[in-house]
C-alpha cells in the first residue's frame, strides 16, 4: 500500500489530498481532502475525509500557519491523527507555470526547482507560492517522489497562431506566449469524456471551467486547441476579482494618465477587478445571484456575455461544435449562468433542457440538440495523484 499526498499551495491557502494506491497500476483513492485558507491572517482548516466524515473544521491562531511551511505542518499531524500509519511515497504539486517547455509533469529536482523558479516573472502572484509549497514538502518528505504538475502543460500543443500575440517575435523567442491555464481541470475533463462520451471526446468540445478563476478551452479529440486564458491568467473571461480581456490601451491610460505603477495595477487587475468590481458587491456567484440589484445584474450580464463570445470564437477556431461542458463551482451549480449562457444558441445547434439544467443532470441539452451540453464536475487533484502514481512507475 502506497500513499499519495496532492498539495495545491495558492497565494494564501494549500489545498491537500491524501490518496491510497492499491497496487502500482491502480487508480489513486482519495481518503482525505482540504484545505487550510487565510494563511498567516486568521488562518482556518476544513477537512473531510472520502466518506465525508468532518475532520477538521477550526480556525488556527496565526502562528499555527505562518506560512505554507507551518500550514503543511499541521497537514501532516492532520494526517498523522486521521490516517495512523500513513506512508507517503509521493507528493503531486499543483504548479501554475511549467514554461514553454513542459508539456507533461516532471519529477522535482534541485535543478527542475531552480528552473521553476526562474518562471516566477511569468505569474509572479501564484509561482512563488506554489514553489513555497514544493519546498516545504522537500523539507518534509526528503525521500518521496516529488511531481509537479502544470496547469499550463494541456496547452503545449496550440497551433503557432492560438500560441502567439501580434508582437516582435523577439518577444515570442523570450517566452511571451498565450499560455492557457486550467490544464488539470481540463485534462479531467477529457478524461472524464473518454469514459461517458468517447464519440463527444473525440469530435469538438468546448470546456468551461466556469469558478472564482474561469477560462473555456476548445479540444479536439481530447487535446486543446485554443484557451481563452493567454499569456497570464488574467487575460479571457471576468472572474471573482480578475479583469479577463482588456484592451492593453487601458493599461497605457492607467500608467500615463492615472499615475499607477505596476503593483497598483496588478492590485487592480488581480484583486479589485472582476465581478467584484463590476458589482461594488461581492465576487461570489451565489451572492451576486441572490442580490438582485442593477449592478449584480449587470456583473452577471458581462460575465455571461463574455462566455457566449468566446463560446463563438472558440467555436470558429475548432470548426465547429459537437458539445459544451460546464464545470467549476458556478459551472457545476449555477442553474442560472447555465441557461443563460445557452439561451437562444439554437443557430449552433444547442437547446437546453430546463428540467435537465434545474436538476443538474449529466446531459442538460434536449434529445434533439445537435450539440450536446453536459455538466461534469471536475476533479483536479485525482490529476495529481495519477501523475504522482505514473512517476512512481516509471522510477520503479
Ligand atoms: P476556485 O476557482 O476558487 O476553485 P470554485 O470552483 O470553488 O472556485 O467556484 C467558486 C464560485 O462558484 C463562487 O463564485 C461561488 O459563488 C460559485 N458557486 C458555488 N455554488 C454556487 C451555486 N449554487 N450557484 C451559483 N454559484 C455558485
Amino acid at each position: 500500500m502506497t500513499d499519495i499526498l496532492t498539495l495545491n499551495a495558492g497565494s494564501s491557502s494549500l489545498k491537500f489530498g491524501l490518496f491510497e494506491l492499491d497496487n502500482p497500476g491502480a487508480e489513486p483513492v482519495a481518503q482525505i481532502l482540504g484545505e487550510i485558507d487565510r494563511i498567516g491572517n486568521g488562518p482556518h482548516m476544513r477537512a473531510r475525509s472520502a466518506a465525508g466524515a468532518v475532520l477538521s473544521d477550526a480556525r488556527l491562531s496565526s502562528e499555527d500557519a505562518a506560512d505554507h511551511a507551518c500550514a503543511l505542518e499541521r497537514v501532516l499531524e492532520l494526517i498523522a491523527r486521521a490516517r495512523p500509519g500513513a506512508a507517503i511515497d509521493a507528493v503531486g504539486h499543483r504548479i501554475v507555470h511549467g514554461g514553454p517547455d513542459h508539456a507533461v509533469p516532471v519529477r522535482l529536482t534541485p535543478e527542475v526547482l531552480d528552473a521553476l523558479a526562474r518562471l516566477e516573472p511569468l505569474a509572479p502572484l501564484h509561482q512563488p507560492h506554489n514553489l513555497a509549497g514544493v519546498r516545504a514538502a522537500l523539507a518534509a518528505f526528503p525521500q518521496a517522489v516529488q511531481v509537479a504538475c502544470f496547469d499550463t502543460a494541456f496547452h503545449r500543443h496550440h497551433p503557432w497562431v492560438n500560441d502567439t500575440f501580434g508582437l516582435p517575435r523577439a518577444y515570442y523567442d523570450k517566452g511571451v506566449r498565450r499560455y492557457g491555464f486550467h490544464g488539470l481541470s481540463y485534462d479531467y475533463i477529457a478524461g472524464r469524456l473518454t469514459q461517458i462520451a468517447p464519440h463527444l471526446h473525440a469530435g469538438r468540445v468546448i470546456v468551461a471551467h466556469l469558478g472564482n478563476g474561469a477560462s473555456m478551452c476548445g479540444m479536439i479529440g481530447g487535446r486543446s486547441i485554443a484557451s481563452s486564458m493567454g499569456f497570464s491568467a488574467l487575460d479571457g473571461l471576468p472572474m471573482g476579482t480578475r479583469c479577463g480581456q482588456l484592451d492593453p490601451g487601458v493599461v497605457l491610460y492607467l500608467m500615463q494618465h492615472e499615475g499607477m505603477g505596476a503593483d497598483e495595477i496588478a492590485d487592480l487587475l488581480y484583486r479589485r477587478s472582476g465581478l467584484l468590481g463590476m458589482s461594488g458587491l461581492s465576487h461570489d456567484m451565489r451572492e451576486l445571484e441572490a442580490a438582485g440589484t442593477d449592478p449584480a445584474n449587470q456583473a452577471i450580464g458581462y460575465f455571461v456575455f463574455r462566455i457566449r463570445r468566446e463560446l463563438g470564437g472558440l467555436s470558429a477556431a475548432l470548426g465547429g461544435l459537437d458539445a459544451l461542458v460546464f464545470c467549476g463551482g458556478i459551472g457545476e451549480n449555477s442553474v442560472l449562468i447555465r441557461q443563460k449562457v445557452c439561451e437562444g444558441m439554437g443557430w449552433i445547434g444547442m437547446e437546453l433542457d430546463e428540467l435537465r439544467n434545474r436538476r443538474g443532470e449529466t446531459v442538460i441539452s434536449t434529445d434533439l440538440s445537435r450539440v450536446r451540453v453536459l455538466v461534469i464536475p471536475t476533479d483536479e487533484e485525482i490529476v495529481i495523484a495519477r501523475a504522482a502514481r505514473d512517476m512512481l512507475g516509471q522510477i520503479g
